[in-house]
């Protein structure tokens, strides 16, 4: 047994502990692009097992991550060397308040959790990420969206109040009014600023039923416009789409064959009432420039909110996923260069995609940074590939984000992101000196999280990549 675990295991009443098998379990995350192995894992089992953890890394200059789900996907709760909290034990959901609609939770909570003790009370959060295996203080470190975001922000501007373990292992009560600043960095700060314990977000009363309509595209041009009226017009509550291709045949131009793909969209927006009686599909559709109507379901909301993806995370399969915030004037060219580019370089039967909306006044979140127009186009690839293949693959993700950052484009952070200082600086713009600010202000002796904000120089000493030390 190591001395920190010796140490620790004096003081905390949760579990500390550094077997290989756990070590190696928190070495990675659900991207399995990076590995970073630290001494010690503790699992609190209280507030006071964090502060106490926390105390004890800043006297001893040891870095502390937060990890919950572990869902993140560029090693984003990983750590080298130091001390993993590992969040998911800390899990109540403490109160339910169906007057004022909000719930408070434990940071650890998943959303799962959260639906299941909501639902019986009538009650839903506002917006629900497409699946519910992550906690609610992961989401909320990185902002969480989903199908409801454009009209209702992320899970992070839903949030009401979190309490926040300071890197000092201080307890404060952060609200947008009280401890403002802290709480505008913890969300969306992954793990960076300090370690959420609990939070209170809001709730919304849910309608009986919904109305799904999938709408078929051929032209991404009509796909845009229809987006753009749907969310401006709030004719509906939930809007996705999802690019298809399909093979055409050959070109014999190049001299080898190469395939011809048509791309096609599928927009599948939802609206949700009391009765489907007062659904009136011609005011809904009245104007879209769809090719075709190819279905419309009519489900009781618990139904409609059951996630449908489903995932394994095998050890051999890496997951470089990759969302782009991109302004809507370049929406269309974007998403074309990028769907011309994919085939070359991905099995694209096999790779998933998703387009979603945002709008830029609902963001209240400095670190969850959006391009400046109105409506955001949300574009987002998501590949799982054998870890053999990541080389050349990353080397491409990198170019299409390069490509979005110089259009005016902003990056989700959860995904695969390696970002030098140039890039950091493209994607916070003028707030970049300030996140340096603020992570001087509230970790000054950066012992919390292993600085993903940070431009993080790569060598062999301290390679945290699996595939390849560069
Ligand atoms: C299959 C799948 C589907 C997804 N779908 C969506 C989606 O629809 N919408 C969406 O927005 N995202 C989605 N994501 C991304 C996911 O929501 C984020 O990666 C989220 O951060 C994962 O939460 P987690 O509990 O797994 O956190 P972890 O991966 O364990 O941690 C993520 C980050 O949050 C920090 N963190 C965790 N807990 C705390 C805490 N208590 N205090 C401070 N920092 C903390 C960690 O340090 C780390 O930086 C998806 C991911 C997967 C794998």
């Amino acid at each position: 047994m190591n001395s920190i675990t010796q140490d620790l295991k004096r003081f905390i009443s949760g579990d500390v502990i550094n077997t290989p098998e756990v070590l190696t379990e928190v070495s990675q995350d659900f991207g399995g692009i990076f590995q970073k192995r630290p001494q010690v894992v503790v699992r609190p089992q209280s507030v006071n097992d964090i502060v106490q953890t926390i105390k004890y890394a800043h006297q001893k200059g040891l870095v502390i991550s937060s990890r919950a789900a572990g869902h993140s996907l560029s090693g984003q709760p990983l750590n080298q060397d130091g001390i993993v909290l590992d969040m998911k034990g800390l899990n109540q959901i403490t109160e339910i308040q169906k007057d004022h609609l909000w719930f408070k939770a434990d940071a650890g909570a998943s959303w799962g959790q959260i639906v299941n003790a909501c639902i019986p009370n009538g009650l839903v959060p506002p917006v629900l990420t497409n699946y519910f295996d992550v906690s609610v203080g992961g989401t909320h470190s990185a902002g969480g969206i989903g199908a409801a975001s454009f009209a209702r922000g992320s899970q992070a501007d839903n949030c009401l109040g979190v309490e926040v373990v300071t890197a000092e292992g201080e307890i404060v009560w952060c609200t947008p009014e009280e401890n403002s600043e802290l709480f505008y960095h913890v969300l969306c700060g992954y793990g960076e600023f300090g370690i959420i314990t609990k939070l209170q977000h809001k709730l919304s009363i849910f309608p009986a039923f919904t109305r799904t309509y999938l709408l078929f595209y051929d032209d991404i041009d009509a796909l845009l416009h229809d987006k753009r009226v749907l969310v401006t017009e709030q004719r509906v509550d939930h809007l996705v789409s999802f690019p298809i291709p399909c093979l055409q045949g050959v070109s014999r131009v190049t001299g080898t064959l190469q395939p011809l793909i048509q791309w096609f969209y599928t927009l599948r927006i939802t609206v949700e009432a009391n009765s489907c009686d007062t659904i009136d599909d011609e005011e809904i559709l009245s104007g879209l420039n769809f090719y075709r109507r190819i279905h419309t379901e009519d489900l009781s909301f618990e139904r409609f909110i059951e996630p449908m993806i489903q995932v394994d995370n095998v050890p051999s399969i890496a997951h470089p996923w990759m969302d782009v915030f991109l302004p809507e004037s370049i929406a269309k060219n974007y998403i074309e260069t990028t769907l011309n580019k994919l085939p070359s370089f991905l099995d694209i039967s096999k790779t998933q995609m998703g387009c979603f909306c945002l709008v830029n006044r609902n963001n209240k979140m400095p670190l969850f940074r959006l391009p400046d127009e109105e409506l955001i186009i949300g574009f987002g690839i998501y590949p799982s590939i054998l870890k053999s293949q990541l080389p050349p693959i990353l080397a491409e993700l990198e170019k299409l984000s390069n490509i979005s950052l110089e259009m005016g484009g902003k990056r989700y952070l959860t995904g695969w992101v390696e970002f030098n200082t140039q890039q950091w600086q493209l994607q916070f713009g003028d707030y970049w000196s300030k996140v340096h600010e603020i992570k001087k202000k509230y970790d000054p002796k950066g012992i919390l999280n292993s600085g993903f904000f940070q431009n993080e120089e790569v060598t062999p000493s301290n390679s945290h990549y699996e595939y390849v030390a560069r």
